[in-house]
C-alpha cells in the first residue's frame, strides 16, 4: 500500500465492500500501514456464508476488524492471546472469539504510543 502523508488526519481507515486479497493469502479481513488501514465488510456478513442476517454480529465484527487494523497503524503486532483484538484472525471464528478489546499488554503498549 502506498503511503501518503495526511497532516490533518492522524489515521485514515478505509472501509470497502469488496473481498480483499494479498499475495500468498486466500483473503484478508484487512490490511494496515503506518497511517492508513483498510477493512473489508464482505466476509463479516452472515449472508456471505448463506446464513440469515445478524446486524448486531455484523457491527461487532466490523468494530473488531477496524480496531485490529488501527492497532497495527499504531505499531502493534499480532498478539498470542486469542481473546485480544490483536490476535490474528484466520477465520471469522477467531474474530468472534476475540471481540474489539485489547489485552492488558497490548492496551499498555498502545497507551504509551498515543
Ligand atoms: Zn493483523
Ligand atoms: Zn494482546
Amino acid at each position: 500500500m502506498e503511503q501518503k502523508e495526511y497532516t490533518i488526519y492522524e489515521k485514515v481507515l478505509g472501509i470497502v465492500d469488496h473481498d480483499l486479497y494479498v499475495p500468498q493469502l486466500n483473503f484478508v479481513f484487512g490490511e494496515a500501514g503506518r497511517k492508513m488501514a483498510v477493512i473489508s465488510l464482505t466476509r463479516l456478513r452472515q449472508e456471505f456464508y448463506g446464513l440469515s442476517e445478524d446486524r448486531g454480529l455484523f457491527h461487532k465484527r466490523t468494530l473488531t476488524e477496524a480496531v485490529h487494523e488501527l492497532g497495527h497503524t499504531y505499531g502493534l503486532g499480532h498478539c498470542r492471546n486469542p481473546r485480544c483484538v490483536m490476535f490474528f484472525s484466520n477465520s471469522l471464528m477467531d474474530t468472534d472469539r476475540k471481540g474489539p478489546e485489547f489485552c492488558l499488554g497490548c492496551g499498555g503498549r498502545l497507551s504509551r504510543r498515543l
